[in-house]
């Protein structure tokens, strides 16, 4: 199943080229203007993904798209990327692909000169990333 973080991912995602949820048969439309602050979710993203999880078998779903969030938070459901855009998308554990990516409605993407929506970045853990590299490198160069 597609744990609640890849769900808040893919949500997070979707947001950030503009993709609304739908929720109340479309009568109300949930996109969050802030969706990160600092290295974690917004207030404002966590308010609407509470909003969007409080019926549980409510029809919120991404526009666009066939599967509700209560579908993707079942256990028929795992994410995967895409194949045109990278985006996370919604896989039907069983083995029946979700039949269409979000992305196919957007004319714009992919975009390579666009920033590839990202997620709340553990700065820590980039920090030590970067500096095994370096270290690595310099051994190596060492080595030489
Ligand atoms: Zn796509």
């Amino acid at each position: 199943m597609a744990s609640p973080n890849e769900v808040k991912k893919y949500l997070a995602h979707w947001f950030q080229l503009g993709k609304h949820v739908l929720i109340n048969q479309g009568k109300t439309r949930i996109l969050p203007e802030q969706i990160f602050t600092g290295d974690h979710y917004s207030q404002e993203f966590e308010d609407c993904w509470q909003q969007i999880i409080a019926h549980p078998h409510s029809d919120a779903y991404i526009e666009g798209t066939d599967q509700t969030i209560a579908d993707l938070l079942s256990t028929e459901w795992e994410m995967i990327s895409c194949a045109r855009c990278t985006m996370p998308v919604p896989i039907r554990y069983v083995g029946l692909p979700a039949a269409i990516c979000p992305c196919h409605d957007l004319e714009n993407w992919p975009n390579d000169e666009l920033p590839y929506p990202n997620c709340p970045v553990d700065n820590q853990v980039h920090l030590a990333r970067i500096r095994y590299q370096l270290l690595n490198r310099f051994e190596a160069e060492k080595s030489k």
